[in-house]
């Protein structure tokens, strides 16, 4: 029979197994995400009554996932325990090191105080992690990027220490690979105007409110009009002219594109309407909706119950909103296409281009980034690069689009690279849809005379 002692030291053992499976990561052996919340819960609130401050952080790593595709996830697993192995080697004293989940490690930094110690603390990890990582012979590089928050200041308790290093984590993600962010009042003093400005996009929305002004596109040899790119205004009466640059990103970030675009697009094919009829309309879509599967019924359907013919239609897409989910974007651009509407790819040159993308993709259109445009008068890399993509867009029959042109210099320099078609302050600004009309009218353009559209230069 068993003794008492004995069955009690059992049931010990045992609550140290389920301890340990309930805290600690299989994979790498490091605390897991219960153990984290606990201790920081712990220390919040051994601090509440000591004034030293203490600091979190939150790292992932940077396009870990390729790498696990690639080389499969026995290699990825691997790649995981290395980064703990580190991790836990370079912590400074009295550091926790767990893993958050996936490829998301966490810590608590009982002994950093303050911001700078933060960032440099985040940047002697970095250059740890940056170190190649051996797979069986194979060296694989892999960066990581960090979010920081610092207690009391970015929060007293686990939620919003938790959120706010979140968050320095997603802006270290957006400036690019490698980056090191510590949440502080200019952060937190964005974050509120961004809520700000959320509450009031989301009631000028409802209002109806945001408007679409239209700048022209010409044939450069002919110097006349072929369509007009919309594009996005909105003048709050309280925080006055936001740019689209602001305002676009915003509704993606906070999930209301959807509702933005459909609007948008609403109005510009509705205008579009009083065009000559072989006047295109050129539309910016944005990368949630590149996404999101129901893209090519939402628009087909609007240009539907307004009678805009699909092949007037051009979108505008960007390289960079195609690679977030490149087999949804895929179908979308073909479906789209099917119906008639053309592709354009946007801000070429600009970010990541890779020219693989215009034999995996088929487009219509490519448009030049205004970045090459505006130095081609001065600067002969320019006008090289300019150059090679106009023969290659040849070669490939797609039609080119310069932007951004804005005297007559750049204009003369790209029709006599062979560009088709310009797009800038030079042949005309984003107007409203009135002024439209009369910009039109007055190259001698209207609805019953077309389609020799000369405008006015
Ligand atoms: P984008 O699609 O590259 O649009 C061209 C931008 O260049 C516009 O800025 C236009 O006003 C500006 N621009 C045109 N010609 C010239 C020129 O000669 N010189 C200079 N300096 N600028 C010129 P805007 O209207 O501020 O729009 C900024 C960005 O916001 C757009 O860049 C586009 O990415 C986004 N956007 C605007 N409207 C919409 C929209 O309806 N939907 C979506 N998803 N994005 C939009
Ligand atoms: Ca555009
Ligand atoms: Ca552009």
């Amino acid at each position: 029979m068993m003794g008492k002692a004995v069955l009690s030291d059992i049931n010990a053992a045992g609550e140290q197994k389920l301890q340990q499976t309930v805290y600690t990561d299989a994979l790498t052996g490091l605390g897991n995400r219960n153990r984290f919340h606990d201790k920081v819960c712990q220390l919040a609130a051994e601090r509440a009554s000591d004034p030293a401050p203490f600091t979190i952080g939150i790292t992932n790593l940077d396009g870990f996932k390729p790498i696990n595709d690639l080389f499969g996830a026995a290699a990825g697993d691997e790649i995981l325990c290395q980064v703990a192995h580190r991790l836990k080697a370079c912590a400074p004293d009295g550091a926790t090191v767990t893993r958050y989940e996936g490829d998301s490690f966490a810590f608590i930094l009982p002994l950093v105080f303050e911001q700078s110690g933060a960032q440099k603390v985040g940047r002697m990890i970095r250059d740890v992690l940056s170190a190649p990582y051996d797979l069986g012979g194979r060296n694989v590089r892999l960066s990581a990027s960090f979010g920081f928050s610092v207690h009391p200041f970015a929060g007293e308790g686990y939620a919003e220490l938790v959120k706010n290093a979140e968050t320095a984590l997603y802006r270290s993600k957006r400036r690019g690979r490698g980056q090191v962010t510590v949440y502080s009042e200019e952060i937190a003093e964005e974050m509120r105007r961004a809520t700000q400005l959320e509450q009031a996009l989301r009631n000028a929305i409802i209002a109806d409110s945001v408007d679409t002004y239209f700048q022209p596109i010409v044939d450069l040899a002919s110097e006349t009009v072929v369509g007009f790119e919309a594009l996005a205004r909105w003048n709050d009466p309280e925080l006055g002219f936001v740019s689209p640059a602001v305002f676009i990103p915003l509704a993606e970030e906070r999930g209301f594109i959807d509702a933005l675009s459909e609007s948008l697009l609403r109005k510009a094919a509705e205008a579009a309407l009083g065009w000559p009829r072989d006047l295109f309309l050129s539309f910016n879509l944005s990368s949630a909706q590149l996404t999101d599967t129901s893209t090519t019924r939402t628009i087909l359907s609007i240009l539907g119950r307004i009678g805009f013919d699909p092949h007037r239609l051009e979108l505008e897409i960007t390289e960079t909103a195609m690679m977030t989910s490149a087999e949804t974007a895929h179908k979308i651009i073909t479906s789209l296409r099917a119906a008639g509407v053309g592709i354009s790819l946007d801000d070429f040159g600009a970010g990541q281009s890779s020219l693989g993308r215009l034999r995996e993709f088929s487009f219509d259109k490519v448009k030049i980034d205004r970045a090459f445009v505006s130095c081609i008068a001065t600067d002969k890399a320019s006008e090289h690069i300019v150059r090679a993509i106009v023969a290659m867009c040849a070669g490939l029959e797609l039609n080119v689009v310069a932007e951004g042109i804005e005297n007559a210099t750049e204009a003369e320099i790209l029709k006599s690279l062979g560009c088709g078609m310009g797009q800038g302050y030079f042949y005309g600004r984003p107007m409203t849809a009135a002024d439209t009309l009369r910009y039109l009218q007055d190259a001698g353009i209207s609805q019953s005379v077309y389609p020799t559209l000369r405008i006015r230069t």
